[in-house]
């Protein structure tokens, strides 16, 4: 069986420490991946910290993965070794249910086999994540990376670029359509990105003032700072779609009133807690509140031929393996510009 180093948390809340995988034989679908760059989403922070309460010990975290194929088995047709490949949030699901015949596999009916915290059909066990070195899954949920991209800016597009893209998508952001962000973090700053590029007019809804000059930069048309009460009278009844991209718990009603008729705020985010919500928000303009979970393999992989067609990928900052811990203090703190990219090299070494 092939051999991966790895970072775990093996309690909850705790540092995370090395840890030796062992991952399954590949299978006639599978590919075995020589990783290479795996991103840092907010969500592998929630999990360590057990902030949902669904967390598995050791969790080897990690769901933003680009790599090069080193093996494929005897019935794969999507990969030959040396390939660039990638993983995202998943890496099965039941193939059977309504969801999943419609494509639509990332809201699956039977059970999704998520990157990590799952459970691997094949072997019963629990799967690991991109904090590591190799990792092997079935090719129909592996991705191509157009060689235009740059890797390491790559690898968040895996997560927070399709997490944006599906709801920017599916509520038709473009020309005429005035959408915000809101919360300038991985998926935020890929949402400016992704709905600049679309045509649509952007205006970042930011807590913090001094990502005004990036959020600018990122393709935004207007920046309203959310800590100053008059930013909610300005944009009172502006936007047509909210992407809501905020880690922490926060007041969705004084948002919705930032919609006009018909607006819906598509929440992406996932704080811990979630405080009600005020009925007159929702009633008095036909407003709506939504969620989206990440994106399907289709839709991920035309994510990512559009932000090769686009020369989009995310801004990042490299580090090795061994600074994992500081980056998840950095990014509790807000401390980061605008996502952090592991370079597994630094733990090949
Ligand atoms: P992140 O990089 O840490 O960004 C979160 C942003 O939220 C920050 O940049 C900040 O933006 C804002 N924020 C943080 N603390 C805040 C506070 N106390 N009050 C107000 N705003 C605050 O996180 P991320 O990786 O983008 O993830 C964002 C959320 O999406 C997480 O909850 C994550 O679990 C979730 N997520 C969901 C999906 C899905 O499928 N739905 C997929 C991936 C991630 P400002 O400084 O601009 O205010
Ligand atoms: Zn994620
Ligand atoms: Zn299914």
């Amino acid at each position: 069986m092939p051999s991966a180093k790895a970072y775990a948390a093996h309690q909850a809340k705790e540092p995370l420490k090395p840890l030796d995988l062992q991952r399954r034989e590949p299978g006639p679908h599978d590919v075995l991946i020589d990783i290479l760059f795996c991103g840092v989403c907010h969500s592998d922070l929630h999990q360590v910290k057990n902030e949902w309460g669904f967390g598995a010990y050791p969790m080897v975290p990690g769901h933003e993965i680009v790599g090069k194929v080193e093996a494929v088995g005897s019935a794969a047709k999507k990969f030959k070794k040396g390939d660039i490949a990638a993983i995202g949030v998943l890496v099965d699901t039941c193939r059977t249910c309504e969801s999943c015949k419609e494509g639509l596999e990332q809201y699956c009916e039977g059970t999704i086999v998520w990157t990590y915290g799952g459970v691997e059909k094949e072997t019963g066990k629990p799967t690991y994540g991109g904090y590591s070195t190799r990792i092997v899954a079935d090719e129909n949920y592996v991705l191509r990376v157009s060689p235009k991209l740059k890797l390491h800016e790559a690898a968040p597009l895996l997560c927070a670029g399709i997490t944006t893209y599906s709801p920017l998508r599916h509520w038709g952001a473009g020309p005429d359509k005035r959408v915000a962000i809101l919360g300038l973090g991985g998926l935020g700053h890929m949402g400016v990105k992704l709905a600049a590029a679309m045509g649509a007019e952007v205006t970042v809804l930011s807590s913090s003032p001094k990502k005004k000059d990036d959020a600018f930069r990122l393709g935004a048309k207007r920046f309203a700072d959310m800590s100053n009460p008059k930013s909610f009278t300005d944009y009172a009844g502006y936007f047509h779609l909210i992407i809501d991209a905020v880690s922490a718990d926060h007041d969705f009603t004084k948002y919705m009133d930032l919609l006009k008729r018909d607006g819906t705020l598509v929440l992406v985010g996932l704080p811990p807690k979630s405080p009600a919500i005020l009925p007159f928000a929702l009633t008095a303009k036909r407003r709506a509140i939504a969620g989206s979970q990440v994106g399907s393999i289709k839709e991920t992989q035309e994510m990512l031929d559009f932000c090769a067609q686009h020369g989009l990928g995310s801004d990042v900052e490299v580090i090795p393996m061994q600074k994992i811990n500081e980056a998840f203090d950095r990014m509790a703190r807000n401390d980061v510009r605008y996502r952090f990219v592991i370079d597994m090299a630094s733990l090949k070494a």
